[in-house]
């Protein structure tokens, strides 16, 4: 076999030329260089290492913490005529002691093990005679407590440089703030190692956040126009996925649910089904996605707001690979970030709950962004850009900010006149001069404020009282059933004593920019 990276590119992997940054990572490998490797999910972190795993004599070592994703490189390694193995718990001791013959023996390229396993010594002691051409730690932000998914397993590699001092190392993470940049330097001894971070920007995929009003039919409208694309809908809970997924299969879309709550069988199935395009939209919590690899997903929907802004690049990092244009939805409403610091902050790990609440603080600040989201998105992970992207729904449909003091007034008197006693719902009914049980019972039909608001939609009123939430103008009494209550900042307002800007409520962002553009 050629050891010229070149010629591996395109005669084992098919491929006419490097992407950015895997030529130079390659080199450097080569020469016997660390390298720490900051690539994006999806721009060929695998290659920087397979080529020289390849290249050089000998075998290569790859520490990868998922199961799934080793059994599927090394299918797709088999597959182009590589010889590649895994080592993990799901092998038994004969076949475990059959590929460290095989290693022994020089049969194998490439073997992917787990931390664990690699760590039990008398792994180590079996190759100490024969040491690896190299290592590669895939998810190296594993090693930190800064990263979003610290395993102890991890922060023990440091061993590997002192065991093998000649074999270079490669760490790479499509993950990695500051701090977790220099956990993994200082713990895997790669003080000398080239750095390459690559562009964490994907210019095809469209960001857009719509306001929370209606979830399950904005989903539903969005998708209808996806009819028979590739999709991915987030829920933070395994009962909101269900409750979803229920929804969307009631009105004929081919949809399955994926948690951690389901059997492997059940899991494989979904999974199996929506790769093979036998299923369109696949409802899943954040257990679904890691190292699967389908090119052609051409939506993201978060249903519900990620943890932090790692989270939701990862994900919506799944829409488009093959290049193409693709759309990433956020749904939100600021009750829900509401409840999510709450459950941050019932974490007894005081220190972990800092981390996760830091992280939250920045994805509501992307969510709530008045500026374009791929510059905020971009510049948390360190990328510095001056031009605003044109294909995000800041740029393409900026807020509106209008004289909301009249609104304001209508909304307020509505909660005063009704005693402050309901939620958004029944103001909202009030102001829409609707006809129902309540309000007549109540008589709130004969109130001044009944129908002062009819022009508009629910979804504008509710976007007029949550802004008004956001103020504090009104506060949501949750010791008496969640009603809506008048602050003190409400008075001027009421009296006409300031002014006040609101956004314009944009009730279904989504539908019209892609109307706009298409
Ligand atoms: P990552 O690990 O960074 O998420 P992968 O290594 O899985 O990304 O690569 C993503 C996809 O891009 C794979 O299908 C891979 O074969 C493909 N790929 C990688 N490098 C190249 C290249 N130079 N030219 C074309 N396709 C490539
Ligand atoms: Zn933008």
């Amino acid at each position: 076999m050629s050891t010229n990276p070149n010629t591996i590119l395109s005669s084992v992997f098919g491929y006419a030329q490097f992407r950015a940054g895997q030529e130079e990572v390659i080199k450097q490998l080569l020469a016997g260089r660390d390298c720490l490797t900051i690539m994006p999910t999806g721009s060929g972190k695998s290659l920087c290492y397979q080529i020289p795993a390849l290249a050089l004599p000998g075998y290569a070592i790859v520490i990868s913490p998922l199961i799934a994703l080793m059994q599927d490189q090394v299918e797709q390694l088999d597959a182009l005529g590589v010889s590649a193995a895994y080592l993990n718990s799901t092998l038994n001791f004969a076949q475990q002691e059959d590929i460290l013959t095989q290693l022994n023996h020089g049969e194998l390229k490439i073997l992917y093990i787990a931390p664990e396993k690699l760590l039990q010594s008398h792994f180590l002691d079996k190759i100490s005679n024969f040491p690896p051409s190299l290592i590669a730690i895939d998810e190296a932000h594993c090693v930190s407590q800064w990263g979003h998914d610290f395993r102890p397993d991890y922060a023990q590699l440091g061993i590997l440089k002192q065991q093998f001092p000649r074999s270079p190392i490669i760490a790479l993470t499509a993950t990695a703030d500051a701090a977790t940049q220099n956990d993994i330097i200082q713990l895997l001894g790669l003080s000398e190692a080239y750095h390459y971070v690559g562009s964490f920007d994907r210019p095809n995929i469209r960001y857009i956040q719509q306001e929370k009003f209606r979830p399950l039919s904005q989903l539903e409208q969005y998708i209808k126009q996806k009819k028979n694309q590739s999709g991915i809908v987030y829920c933070t809970s395994r009962k909101r996925v269900e409750e979803v997924n229920e929804y969307l299969q009631r009105h004929n879309f081919r949809s399955a649910a994926y948690h951690a709550g389901l059997t492997l069988d059940e899991r494989n199935w979904a999974q199996g089904a929506w790769l093979k395009d036998d299923l369109e939209i696949i409802v899943a919590t954040v257990a679904f996605g890691m190292g699967i690899n389908k090119p052609d997903v051409r939506y993201v929907i978060h249903y519900d707001i990620p943890r932090s802004i790692e989270n939701y690049y990862q994900e919506t990092g799944r829409a488009g690979r093959d290049g193409l244009d693709s759309e990433a939805i956020l749904l939100y409403e600021y009750a829900d970030a509401d409840r999510v610091r709450w459950m941050i902050n019932q974490n007894e790990n005081i220190q972990r709950a800092e981390v996760e609440s830091h992280k939250f603080a920045s994805m509501t600040a992307l969510a709530e962004s008045e500026t374009c989201r791929r510059l905020v998105l971009l510049n948390y992970f360190g990328e510095q850009k001056d031009k605003a992207c044109n294909n995000c729904d800041i740029c393409l449909d900026p807020p509106k900010k209008y004289d909301g003091l009249l609104d304001a007034q209508k909304a307020l008197s509505a909660i005063y006149r009704i005693g402050q006693s309901s939620g958004f719902n029944h103001v909202i009914d009030v102001l829409r001069g609707a006809n129902t049980q309540r309000v007549r019972e109540y008589k709130h039909n004969e109130l001044s404020v009944y129908g002062i608001g009819k022009s508009h939609s629910q979804e504008y009123w509710l976007s007029i009282l949550r802004q008004l939430v956001h103020l504090g103008l009104i506060r949501i009494d949750i010791t008496d059933n969640a009603h809506l209550k008048l602050t003190e900042a409400a008075r001027p307002v009421l009296r006409s004593e300031t002014s006040l800007q609101l956004a314009l409520p944009q009730i279904n962002k989504s539908a019209e920019i892609t109307k706009e553009t298409k």
